[in-house]
């Protein structure tokens, strides 16, 4: 058992401004010298705002490459608090969105499903370079791994399903030499490829499972998912003021907030760990 290895997963909440970004580096930093494999979502909400750019491709409403030019430029601003204005982030930023502007040229695809993790799937590619930059920056050294190298699927579009060996043997070989103890390596969750070498996605909320993937190839000592609050509270803090944490959560009661609407999942105790960021 590779019983070091850890993997910590920050999903688009959690890395959603400049401010954000900053404190996953500070956490980060207490963990210099372990082995981490560090799996990313698109930054705050931007799966859903690609999501548009593709059906208003399809609908060929003449409003996709308005919509592309809001994700970028909301890119373009986080990148103002994390960087000098003349920092190569632009550069390569531009260069992975250039896919996209590329797939709206064409006739939009007669495979939906095809088109849509071709052009989604450039969420976690954007926010990924740009966490690993950051990291760059605040001396951390970082390896960017791309997850279509190492999550190998069949070619079942905007749900596809792991193939286990070559997956297992693809971590093996790229991921295992690149996680030493003087770099963190960081990938994107939610994405991987078919054989055929083309980008599939796992299914909208994909990058717990990607975290859980990694996890169970690495042979991972343990997996945490991070969020951007300090616990479970009594409500959503973007909807209400004075929430307070809850201490303690009973099975049943968590149940029963996933009732009320929030969006806990339940998952058996067996291999997860929830950290929390603290103080933001
Ligand atoms: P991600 O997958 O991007 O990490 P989630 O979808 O898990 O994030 O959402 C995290 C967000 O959930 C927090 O930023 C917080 O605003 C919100 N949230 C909603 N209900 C609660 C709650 N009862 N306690 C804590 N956070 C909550
Ligand atoms: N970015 C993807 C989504 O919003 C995957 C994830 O966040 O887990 O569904
Ligand atoms: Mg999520």
């Amino acid at each position: 058992m590779n019983s070091d290895i850890r993997v910590f997963k920050f999903g688009g909440a959690s890395i959603r401004d400049a401010e954000r970004i900053q404190k996953v580096a500070d956490i980060l930093a207490n963990y210099k010298g372990t082995r981490l494999l560090i799996v990313v979502s698109a930054l705050g909400k931007t799966t859903n705002a690609l999501e548009k750019v593709v059906d208003a491709h399809v609908a060929q409403t003449g409003k996709a490459f308005e919509l592309l030019n809001e994700v970028k430029i909301a890119h373009y601003k986080l990148l103002e608090g994390l960087f000098e204005p003349n920092a190569e982030i632009y550069t390569s930023l531009n260069d992975t969105f250039v896919e996209i502007e590329w797939a709206l040229e064409e006739e939009p695809h007669e495979d939906y499903d095809y088109m849509y993790d071709q052009i989604v799937s450039v969420g976690e590619l954007a926010s990924s370079q740009i966490v690993a930059a950051y990291l760059a920056k605040a001396e951390l050294p970082t390896h960017w791994l791309d997850a279509r190298d190492v999550v190998r699927t069949d070619n079942l579009y905007r749900s596809a399903g792991v193939i286990w060996d070559e997956t297992m043997e693809a971590a093996k070989r790229s991921v295992l030499p690149e996680l030493t103890n003087e770099q963190f390596v960081l990938t994107q969750g939610f994405i991987g490829s078919s054989s055929e070498n083309f980008t599939t996605t796992l299914g909208r909320e994909g990058s717990d499972y990607t975290a859980a993937i990694f996890s169970y190839c690495l042979d991972a000592k343990d997996m945490s998912i991070w969020k951007d609050v300090p616990g479970v509270l009594t409500a959503d803090p973007r909807l209400f003021e004075n929430v307070t944490k809850l201490d303690r959560l009973s099975y049943r009661e968590a149940i029963e907030m996933t009732y009320y609407g929030a969006k806990v999942r339940i998952i058996p105790p067996l291999f997860f760990l929830i950290a929390w960021m603290p103080k933001i």
